[in-house]
């Protein structure tokens, strides 16, 4: 991955990050911090990149500008167990910490967003906290999904497979305890029944005392628990 400057014909300046993938097209996407992201296939030179750039300026000059939207768009407040705090970045740090007070430090790493430190850091933590948390429930319940993991999708909270086992989405890591033990239970309850009938939901009941209040809660921040998807 790397950075580069591109002038279009009436002299402004572009920055975008550079990705070699092995896919077909060129892909731009706005990013944060007036930033574009490009995905190059391997057989792509740079010279012809650029004349690329050159004959698509229009569309690229449209995705600078909501590059830079989101970038006045910065989220103030991180997710963290049902919490929206704080961050301050400090120069002396080295890693990110979290303090229940103050919220969290974020060390000041040149040309690397904060929001891009802060996503890593919450992704460690719903390793271990969120399927920690699957792991009691499925020995409460006394049901063992074939594996447990985590997701980056961008649809679902929670899926369950009988062969690939429950798959619980990073970001509910910023979701309160009782609504990632919903989640929990919703999927462990799916390896006995397949959809959403009655006999799911009796299940779901006899272990999570408010399922409705916590999928409104979802359903209420589902924006702010995804606001870093916009930092990659
Ligand atoms: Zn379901």
């Amino acid at each position: 991955m790397s950075e580069f400057l591109h002038t279009t014909t009436d002299g402004d300046t572009i920055r975008l990050k550079l990705r070699r993938t092995a896919k077909k097209n060129i892909i731009v996407r706005p990013a944060s911090g007036c930033l574009l992201d490009i995905n190059v296939p391997p057989f792509v030179s740079m010279k012809s990149l650029s004349e690329w750039l050159n004959v698509n300026e229009i569309a690229i000059k449209k995705l600078w500008q909501q590059s830079e939207k989101i970038a006045a768009a910065l989220p103030e407040f991180i997710w963290f167990r049902g919490q929206a705090y704080p961050f301050t970045q400090i120069s002396v740090l080295t890693r990110v910490q979290w303090h229940k007070q103050y919220g969290f430090l974020v060390p000041m790493v040149n040309s690397q967003s904060p929001y891009v430190l802060l996503k890593a850091w919450l992704k460690q933590s719903a390793k271990k906290e969120l399927l920690l948390r699957l792991q009691y429930w499925a020995n409460v319940m006394q049901l063992q999904p074939m594996a447990m993991t985590l997701s980056q999708a961008r649809t679902f909270w929670g899926v369950c497979r009988r062969r690939s086992g429950i798959r619980l989405n990073w970001r509910l890591i910023g979701a309160p305890a009782d609504v990632v033990d919903y989640v929990c239970i919703h999927e462990l309850c799916h390896l006995r029944h397949a959809n959403h009938g009655k006999a799911f939901w009796a299940m779901v009941a006899e272990y999570c005392a408010d399922a409705d209040n916590a999928r409104k809660w979802l359903k209420k921040y589902a924006n702010e628990l995804f606001a870093l998807d916009k930092f990659s």
